[in-house]
């Protein structure tokens, strides 16, 4: 975790409005919401960062690790990919922001990262890429490689 992390608090980028929140440790399993949109900062969803100044925002200024799917709509693997990435949002939520980039939409992303084959997952640490993995996987698998990295 990044030295700039207060002991007391992590900043974490409201999925909604993009504002950085100051999220209490003791708030941390009470369902914590945005400040500013007063919606939930962990739905137990993905957050679709089609935009680099978005993914830009939330991968440097969030203080919880992200992890990104780089995908696309015409990949058929991807498609197969995308309802096990929810249900692994669901069970790393609060502790990792799960994220997704339609190298489609926004192939500047995809090259920025070197991207070669997708699906892709890569997760980000104080702005950082630490961890890299090709291929499509399941749920189960999701969890277990994320919880594996060390950082
Ligand atoms: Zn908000």
């Amino acid at each position: 975790m990044s030295s700039a992390a207060s002991p007391e608090a992590l900043h974490v980028v409201c999925p909604h409005c993009h504002t950085t929140n100051r999220v209490r440790l003791a708030q941390w399993n009470q369902a914590p919401d945005c400040g500013q949109c007063k919606q939930a900062l962990f739905g137990g969803h993905s957050l679709a960062l089609d935009d680099a100044t978005l993914f830009d925002r939330h991968i440097s200024r969030n203080q919880i690790p992200v992890l990104v799917d780089f995908w696309a709509p015409w990949c058929g693997p991807c498609r197969m990919m995308a309802p096990a990435f929810e249900q692994a949002a669901q069970q790393l939520e609060p502790r990792f922001r799960l994220a997704k980039v339609n190298t489609e939409a926004v192939p500047a992303l995809g090259a920025r990262f070197q991207i070669r084959s997708i699906p892709t997952l890569a997760l980000f640490v104080g702005g950082r890429e630490v961890a890299r993995q090709p291929g499509a996987l399941g749920a189960t698998d999701i969890v277990r490689w994320v919880q594996s990295q060390r950082f």
